[in-house]
């Protein structure tokens, strides 16, 4: 490349839900932005997700019900939960912390800061999916979580605590749930439906649009790889595949690849990875689904999507690039289409991972030890739903705005 690099104020690194999210915001509030990705726009995790836009999460995996639920996963057959058991040894320090953090004293501060997070992103994501022009995408139906099982009290005791939140869900026994969702079999006793969560039929589509709306406000878009960040005297120097930008300040959004790039710099973030399997199957379009349904023991989803319907896996704890393994995903197929009638498979079945920290919750801040450095990562089982407040809330940092939620819980230095 001749002369000076481009000099730009932001450079986010990462197009996927959180990277395009933080540029938007950075748009908008009037900063030149380049968003840097070496992949088509929201192609890897924020891609392959079950599209779920929940209201309800705000308890993640690693919660008192994970102790009980501990023995059943050790014998690694479950479709909820595998491992890889030299995976758990290399990392027992992050294994530990994060069962420590299933601890029941640690259940309503994370809970309260992700509730938090959680409210100011899906009121972006309402507010935005509608000025991208892709309003259509959103299903405001709900999220189905059922029970094969007599599973009653579970259920009250999940729509219990939410309801402490003022997150309101309906208890439904196995009529009501064929009354929602006429077209599938009815295994299941008993559900609990979020009323408040809303679902898209693409999320790598709904990324785009963003990423256009990004670019129509004046946004820079560069396909390139990004392989290293260097500190300058005042700013950043962000080396590319085809040349270097020069950027005041820097934003760290590359989900599960975050920590990479950010080990030159003396930070060893505990990022692990939760994979994740969805293959989808042509619909019957007499047979539709109306919304996500989760079938809780089973463990596994099935979303409706614009190419059909999308069964994604549980959770497989191992190395992020490790070769893929189907087991999980061959274990619920034949059980979702015991439930609803669909197709052949369309496509390839595909894997993404989930970037999680020990407390399951994003690391949403500056970076500890250097100036115009801003960490956005680690959105875990939950990180579509949250993107756009997690980028938003970096925006509003930068520019020396409060964000809209509170995001001491977020803050980086609590692991680097
Ligand atoms: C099976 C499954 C189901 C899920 N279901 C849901 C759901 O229903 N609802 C929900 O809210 N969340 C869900 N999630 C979680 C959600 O998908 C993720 O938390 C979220 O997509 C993470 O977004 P991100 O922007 O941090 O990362 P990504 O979308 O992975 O974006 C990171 C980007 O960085 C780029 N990148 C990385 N390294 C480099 C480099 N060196 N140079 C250039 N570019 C680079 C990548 O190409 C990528 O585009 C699910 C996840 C899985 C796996």
């Amino acid at each position: 490349m001749q002369g000076q690099p481009e000099q730009v104020d932001v450079a986010v690194l990462g197009a996927g839900i959180v990277g395009v999210s933080a540029a938007f915001a950075a748009r908008q509030r009037g900063f030149s932005t380049v968003l840097i990705d070496r992949r088509e726009l929201g192609s890897e995790t924020s891609y392959g997700n079950a599209g779920v836009l929940s209201s309800g999460s705000i308890l993640p995996l690693n919660k008192p019900s994970l102790w009980r639920a501990l023995p059943g996963y050790l014998g690694n057959t479950s479709a909820a939960l595998r491992f890889n058991p030299s995976w758990v040894i290399r990392n027992a320090d992050w294994v530990a912390r994060f069962l420590a953090n299933a601890a029941p004293s640690k259940v309503q501060p994370r809970a309260k800061a992700l509730h938090g997070l959680i409210g100011a992103s899906l009121k972006l994501h309402r507010e935005w999916i509608v000025k991208a022009d892709a309003g259509t995408r959103i299903r405001e139906t709900g999220w189905l979580k059922v029970w094969r099982s007599e599973a009653v009290e579970t259920a009250r005791q999940e729509q219990a605590f939410l309801a402490s939140f003022g997150i309101r869900s309906d208890l439904l026994d196995r009529q009501a749930i064929s009354a929602l969702e006429p077209n599938i079999v009815p295994v299941y006793k008993t559900g609990l439906l979020h009323t408040q969560t809303a679902s898209v039929d693409s999320p790598g589509a709904v990324v785009k649009a963003y990423a256009r709306m990004f670019a129509e406000s004046g946004g820079e878009v560069r396909r390139s790889e990004i392989s290293a960040i260097e500190p300058l005297a005042d700013g950043w120097r962000i080396v590319l595949g085809d040349g270097a930008i020069s950027a005041r300040h820097v934003v760290v959004a590359l989900g599960p690849w975050s920590a990479d790039l950010l080990r030159p710099l003396g930070y060893r973030t505990p990022l692990a990875f939760e994979r994740g399997y969805h293959q989808e199957f042509a619909p019957n379009p007499a047979r539709a689904l109306q919304r996500p349904i989760h079938d809780a023991e089973g463990g596994f989803l099935m979303t409706p999507m614009e190419n059909g319907i999308r069964v994604t896996s549980g959770v497989e704890l191992t190395d992020r690039d490790a070769p893929s393994s189907f087991a999980q995903l061959d274990m619920v197929v034949p059980m979702a289409r015991g439930v609803v009638e669909f197709g052949a498979p369309v496509g390839e079945p595909w894997r993404g991972a989930r970037p999680t920290l020990p407390d399951s919750l994003p690391m949403i801040g500056p970076a500890p030890r250097h100036a115009g450095l801003w960490l956005a990562f680690g959105n875990q089982h939950i990180g579509f739903t949250t993107g756009p407040a997690t980028g938003e809330a970096i925006a509003a940092m930068i520019k020396g705005e409060k964000p809209s939620f509170e995001v001491s819980a977020f803050a980086p230095e609590r692991y680097i």
